[in-house]
Formats: C-alpha cells, sequence, structure tokens
C-alpha cells in the first residue's frame, strides 16, 4: 500500500531518531557563537563605561572555556558562578558552557552559609566569583565558603581590574584567559543535557536547584525574545541580577541570541537607571514591581530629559511578584512606554504566561500562556477546574525543568499528573488568562477561611499614607493563623496602626482585616526585589510585633 499504519510510522520515526539522537548537538552558548559570527562588529555589552564587540565578548567566553577545560574541568561538572552584572558574568557563563560544563549562577548577596551548601548540593568542581568590593563582601563570603568545602577542587576570581591575574593567592579568571592561545571549540552537547541550574529564591523552605538543559536554556531565549519582537536594535537596561532567570533569560540570552545590546547596571537605582536609559537609547527594560514603584515616585524631570528616553523605550516586562494596577498605568503614563506583565519560576525557565505584545492585554492578569507552554488551573487530584475558580496554577511544555537537581524523592510530588505545581494559587478567566491570587505557602488560613495575602496588601497600600505592605499569617491559639501586616509609610506621611487596622477593616471581610500592624523602615527584600516573607514571620516569632 505505501501508506504504513500510525503505529508503525511512530515505531518508524523512533527508530531513526534513537539512530541520530545521539548526534544531535544543542549547546546553549551557541546563543553567543551565532551572533559573533552574525555581528561580530556590533555592541554587545555596555557596562562599567567599556564598550564590548559580540567579537571580543566571544573570544574572551572561548578561552576562559579553554583554560577552564585546562584545570580540569569536564563536560557534566558543576561551575558555581557569582558576579554582578557586568561583563565578565556572561563571559563565564558562556565560558562554562562552552567547556559543557553546567553553570551555577547565585546571587551576589548570598553569604558564607549559603554558598557553601550550594557547592555541597552540586558537588562543584570550580568556583567563579567577583571579587567583591568595600560595599559587597562576597568574595570574601565566597573563598570562606570554598575552603569549608573540600569536595570543591578549584577556585577562580573575577578581579575589578582585568590586569590582575592573583588576588591573594587565588588565581583570577584572567590568568586562565591569558594563558589560552585559542578558544575551545563548543562542547557537543545534546540538547538534554544539563545546562544551568538554579537555585529558586529561598523565601520559603530550603532552596532547591531547577535542573534546566540547553534544550530549556535554548528555547526559553527563543521564546522571550519572539515575545517582545526583539531584534538587533534593540538596547536593553539590565538592572536585575543575572543570577536570577528572569535577566538571565529575558536579558542575557534572548538579547544576545537577537544581536542586540545589553547596558548592565550592578545594582538597581532610579537615577542610574534613567541615565543610562538616556545615555543609550534604551529600548527594553525588564523590572519588578518595587522598580516599577521606585521609578514612578523618582524625581525624573529634574534630572533627565524624558522626552528623550520616551523616543527611545518602547517596552518593560514587569513580573517576579505582583504590580498593583495603579502603578503600571501611572509609570506608563509617566514615562511613556507600555509595560507587559508576566509571570514564571526558576523551574520554568523564567516562563509560563505573559501578557501577549499582539493580543488584547488585561491588566491585573499575567497573560497567556507562552509559545509551547500550557497552563491550568487545578484542584488538589490535578483536576482542571473552570474559569474563574482559584486553584493551584500547573504548567508543562519546553520551558519545564528536569527536576531539582539531586532531589529525585521530589519529582513525583511537583510533576503529579504530568505537570509542573507550582505552588502558585490563581484562577483563569473564559479567554485563558491568568490571573495570580497568592504563593500556596503564603495564604493565610484563619479560622478555617482563606485569607489571601496579596488582596490586604493592596487594600492597605490604597491608603494614602502606604507605601507598601507586606501581610504574613503568625500562629494563633484560637484561630490557627491571625493576619499581620509590616507596613512602609511614605516619605512625610503619618498614620497610627490603629487607622491602617480601621481603614482595612471598612473595605474587607471580618475574618480578613490584619488585627497585628507594624510600622517599619523598610521591608526585607531578596536579590530580585521580593519581599522575604519568612523573615517577616521570623520577626513576629522573635517578639517584634
Ligand atoms: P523565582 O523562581 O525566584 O523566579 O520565583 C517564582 C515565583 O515568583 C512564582 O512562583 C510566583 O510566586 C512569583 N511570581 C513570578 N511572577 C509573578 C507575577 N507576575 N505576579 C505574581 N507573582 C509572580
Amino acid at each position: 500500500m505505501g501508506i504504513l499504519a500510525p503505529e508503525a510510522r511512530n515505531s518508524g520515526i523512533a527508530r531513526a531518531y534513537s539512530l541520530i539522537k545521539d548526534k544531535v548537538m544543542l549547546n546553549c552558548s551557541l546563543i553567543l557563537d551565532g551572533s559573533a559570527q552574525t555581528y561580530g562588529k556590533r555592541t554587545a555589552i555596555l557596562a562599567k563605561g567599556e564598550s564590548w564587540t559580540y567579537e571580543r565578548l566571544h573570544r574572551a567566553a572561548g578561552r576562559l572555556a579553554k583554560g577552564l577545560a585546562a584545570a580540569g574541568i569536564a563536560p557534566g561538572d558543576r561551575v558555581i558562578l557569582v558576579c554582578p552584572n557586568r561583563a565578565e558574568f556572561a563571559i563565564a557563563f558562556f565560558g562554562i558552557l562552552k567547556a559543557g560544563a553546567v553553570a551555577v549562577p547565585a546571587s551576589i548577596l548570598w553569604k558564607q552559609r549559603e554558598l557553601a551548601f550550594v557547592m555541597q548540593d552540586t558537588q562543584s568542581k570550580g568556583v567563579v566569583c567577583f571579587e567583591g568590593s568595600s560595599a559587597l563582601s562576597i568574595g570574601r563570603e565566597c573563598r570562606a565558603a570554598f575552603e569549608e568545602t573540600d569536595s570543591c577542587p578549584h577556585f577562580w576570581l573575577i578581579p575589578d581590574n582585568p590586569d590582575q591575574e592573583a588576588i591573594d593567592g587565588a588565581p583570577t579568571i584572567q590568568s586562565l584567559i591569558r594563558q589560552a592561545q585559542d578558544s575551545l571549540p563548543t562542547a557537543m552537547t545534546s540538547p538534554d543535557d544539563l545546562a544551568v541550574i538554579l537555585y529558586t529564591s529561598g523565601t520559603t523552605g530550603k532552596p532547591k536547584g531547577a535542573a534546566l538543559s540547553h534544550q530549556n536554556i535554548f528555547t526559553a531565549a527563543l521564546t522571550a525574545a519572539r515575545l517582545v519582537d526583539m531584534s538587533r536594535e534593540d538596547v536593553s537596561l539590565v538592572a536585575l541580577p543575572m543570577s536570577h532567570c528572569y535577566a538571565q533569560t529575558a536579558q542575557l540570552n534572548a538579547g544576545l541570541l537577537c544581536g542586540g545590546a545589553l547596558a548592565m547596571l550592578e545594582r538597581f537605582d532610579p537615577g542610574q537607571a534613567l541615565q543610562s536609559m538616556q545615555e543609550h537609547g534604551v529600548t527594553l527594560f525588564c523590572g519588578v514591581p518595587t522598580m516599577y514603584w521606585t521609578l514612578l515616585h523618582h524625581k525624573a524631570e529634574e534630572q533627565c530629559n524624558l522626552g528623550k528616553i520616551a523616543a527611545r523605550l518602547r517596552l518593560g516586562c514587569c513580573g517576579g511578584a505582583p504590580i498593583a494596577p495603579e502603578v503600571l498605568r501611572e509609570t506608563e503614563a509617566k514615562y511613556r512606554f507600555q509595560i507587559l506583565e508576566g509571570y514564571g519560576l526558576s523551574e520554568t525557565s523564567a516562563m509560563a504566561t505573559f501578557s501577549q505584545l499582539h493580543r488584547p492585554r488585561k491588566i491585573g492578569s499575567v497573560g497567556l500562556p507562552v509559545w509551547g507552554v500550557e497552563a491550568q488551573v487545578v484542584d488538589e487530584n490535578t483536576n482542571p477546574l473552570p474559569p474563574g475558580v482559584n486553584g493551584e496554577v500547573v504548567v508543562r511544555g519546553h520551558s519545564v525543568m528536569q527536576g531539582y537537581y539531586n532531589r529525585p524523592e521530589l519529582l513525583e510530588e511537583v510533576f503529579r499528573g504530568g505537570w509542573f505545581h507550582t505552588g502558585d494559587v490563581g484562577h483563569m478567566d473564559e479567554e485563558g488568562y491568568l490571573y495570580l491570587v497568592d504563593r500556596a505557602a503564603d495564604v493565610i488560613i484563619r479560622g478555617g477561611l482563606n485569607v489571601y495575602p496579596r488582596e490586604i496588601e493592596e487594600v492597605i497600600a490604597s491608603h494614602p499614607a502606604v507605601a507598601i505592605a507586606s501581610v504574613v499569617g503568625v500562629p494563633h491559639e484560637k484561630y490557627g493563623e491571625e493576619v499581620a501586616a509590616f507596613i512602609v509609610l511614605k516619605s512625610g506621611n503619618s498614620a497610627s496602626p490603629e487607622e491602617i487596622i480601621d481603614w482595612t477593616k471598612q473595605k474587607v471581610a471580618n475574618y480578613k482585616y490584619p488585627r497585628l500592624v507594624k510600622i517599619v523602615e523598610s521591608l526585607p527584600l531578596g536579590a530580585t526585589g521580593k519581599v522575604l516573607k519568612k523573615e517577616l514571620r521570623g520577626r513576629i516569632s522573635a517578639g517584634e510585633v
């Protein structure tokens, strides 16, 4: 007949695939290889007053890869990378990947204990760490962690001054780059090989490493670039740490894939961000809600030319935490650009849903599932729930991780029914737009009734004197949990805890308003600007409230 039955056809394809499978190569450092070939002379990175072309960046990464390989770093070995937003982050990230090794980016804010945990958990073979500065103790912390970790044989520093070959006896990456005469050809890795391990922000529980493959990273970069119509003409302002999935996927990987330029800031500061936007003609910005809030309240008109910034700035992305609709609208009006909200986790290579550029936007929603990814809202048995009903958000598709590194016992639990369970609570509308309500772990159960902190935070934040509020549950003898709020007031404003309690009481059901309110100077924030609720709960148990 000449036509195969579907089963035979499928098995034929499966057999053919099994023959070529081991020959299929995908190393996500091709992101840099490809753009260096196509856009070699164009600017890839602008950082610390220096400009790096694609050619120069690629050469440094290739030589570092060779140096790492010569030192004994083999394909599959894990290498920790701790570096602020500067060109060396990209050099080390792609250098590690080119050598076929696995990059384990860690936050520059971590302390010895946290770094040592990740070194041991990943059984890393090497550490590449920025030397630090008077304001940043990372070099010292990381070295102390390395010294207590017997299983990790190599430690290299990233010097602030690129001429230094060693600092206090520790070799620098410059020594590896200089010793290598030429570049290492990119290692032949398969799409399923491990590329990056991202330790989740640790706002709850013990940190776990999301294990992401070369395919995860590459496809996420392509998807992110496509979502915002990114091109080589785009200049992205990178002010979020590239150690986190958000800036890593949406800016470092997507930006370099498209041949655009990345203007990097080591630390977000509204004045510096605006100056960089004006100087470099920034077209894209990725931020978390606290950044947009700061930009909204910054006296920008006095310090920069808003018209010049607006002439180039076309799009902002917002994710990582919920943004208040009025902050989004007012920031858009002030800077004359559009902000799209998206949602994702380290476990989904940063991306799950996004407000799509070419489809209607619904403010308050985190958009629709991104290309190739499905999202659903389900009950405790992973049965889909109808529109409007709150349940756990589950995701499946190309961006979902392989699992947690070294934690096979968690696989069954997080991949129940074939879907990755995010731990986030939300609902979808009739058109499939996702609305997040809260983190499942943050939901407060007071006397058997669910209180979603985010709802209460928004009500408190609508008080004219309040800048920001964070609501957490505290153990309570009678109700199981009680609602507590930490509040930062706008400068020059005053309000008493009683006034805030009264304000909220008038606007929400009786069981939801906070009985405990503490006015504070600031809230503890994680590396990406998320409020560390665990720390707030700790303050309550320590008797501070
Ligand atoms: P991380 O793995 O550090 O990126 O943290 C992921 C978590 O951030 C998610 O599980 C959500 O709880 C939260 N998150 C990410 N994007 C948003 C968003 N747009 N709105 C609310 N929460 C978000």
